[in-house]
């Protein structure tokens, strides 16, 4: 299946207007931390929050509302937030963690969870994994690089960032730019390459802008946690939702580019077999 397992898949935003304010899309990550955090469902989350450098992420352990509201928008680059789950139930003592995660991530704990070698006091904690989607990602360098040089702005003018319409995006207080994506290539990590998964399949729940309009988020609910958690949410008034059916440009979309990236990165793996060189699947 082109978009792994799920329950259900709907369009959705978050109701808050703070949150909205923030948010990359439809603030389902930010929206959904922040009322499993309230009704106790997670006592603290792994979040990308900022670091000194503009728009590089440092994972963070977000114990309130205002933290996670602190590290809504993407960051174009990696926040190695899997190395922070171990630090969050050993220094910070939570016993119910939530984390976001992109697609790589995902599986790495997943896999830690499955294979708990050193972090059995860890695997049961995780009680909601929010996965968002993932096309490729850009070293910090990179990122920096492409858009200082080819957009021509300081990372520190840029106010957000955003790919979508085949182009990558730059929000400053004054203007927004853009530059075709296929000017970014070969900037991206080289990793991404070789990735078979873009709608972060082993989430509880995945999330991310294709398919619905701008401001909205796509969510698909894929294991019992997270179709509950995520229902008792919009019951509660925490996010309106659409019938996907009747949004634009919908699921075909999503499956277009999904189907894309897994055709596309499983020829660079059946080339690389043929050459001998390591794959890991
Ligand atoms: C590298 C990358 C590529 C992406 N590519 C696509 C794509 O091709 N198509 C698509 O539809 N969506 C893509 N997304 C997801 C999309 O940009 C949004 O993150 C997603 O829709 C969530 O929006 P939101 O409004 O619910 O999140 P918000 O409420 O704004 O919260 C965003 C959350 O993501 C976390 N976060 C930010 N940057 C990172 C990071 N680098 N690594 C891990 N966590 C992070 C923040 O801590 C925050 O909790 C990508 C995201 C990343 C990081
Ligand atoms: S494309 Fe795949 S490997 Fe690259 S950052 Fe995204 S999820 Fe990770």
């Amino acid at each position: 299946m082109v978009l792994g397992t799920y329950k259900e898949i709907v369009s959705a935003r978050a109701t808050d207007k703070q949150i909205q304010k923030v948010a990359q899309d439809g603030g389902i990550v930010t929206g959904l931390l922040a009322f499993a955090l309230e009704e106790k469902i997670i006592e603290g989350a792994v979040v990308a929050g900022p670091s000194e450098k503009f728009w590089k992420p440092e994972p963070m352990v977000a114990m309130s509302a205002d933290e996670i509201i602190a590290a809504a928008g993407t960051k174009y680059t990696f926040s190695p937030n899997v190395m922070m789950l171990k630090k969050a139930v050993r220094q910070y003592g939570i016993e119910k963690l939530g984390t976001v995660a992109i697609p790589c991530q995902t599986m790495g704990i997943r896999k830690m969870q499955s294979y708990p070698f050193g972090v059995r006091f860890l695997a049961d904690k995780i009680k909601l994994l929010i996965g968002i989607y993932c096309m490729e990602n850009f070293p910090y360098a990179s990122l920096e690089t492409f858009i200082s040089e080819k957009m021509g702005v300081s990372m520190e003018m840029v106010e957000k960032m955003d790919i979508g319409k085949g182009k990558f995006w730059v929000h400053t207080q004054d203007e927004v730019l853009s530059i075709p994506l296929k000017e970014t290539h070969g900037y991206e990590q080289s990793g991404c390459n070789i990735c078979l998964d873009y709608v972060a399949e082993l989430g509880d729940l995945s999330t991310g802008s294709v398919g619905s309009p701008d401001g909205w988020s796509t969510v698909i609910t894929r294991t019992d946690g997270g179709d509950s958690i995520f229902k008792q949410a919009v019951e509660a008034g925490a996010f309106e939702t659409k019938d996907i059916a009747n949004v634009k440009p919908g699921l075909d979309l999503l499956q277009k580019l999904s189907a894309q990236k897994k055709e596309k990165n499983q020829k660079t793996i059946d080339k690389r077999k043929e050459m001998g060189l390591p794959v890991p699947f």
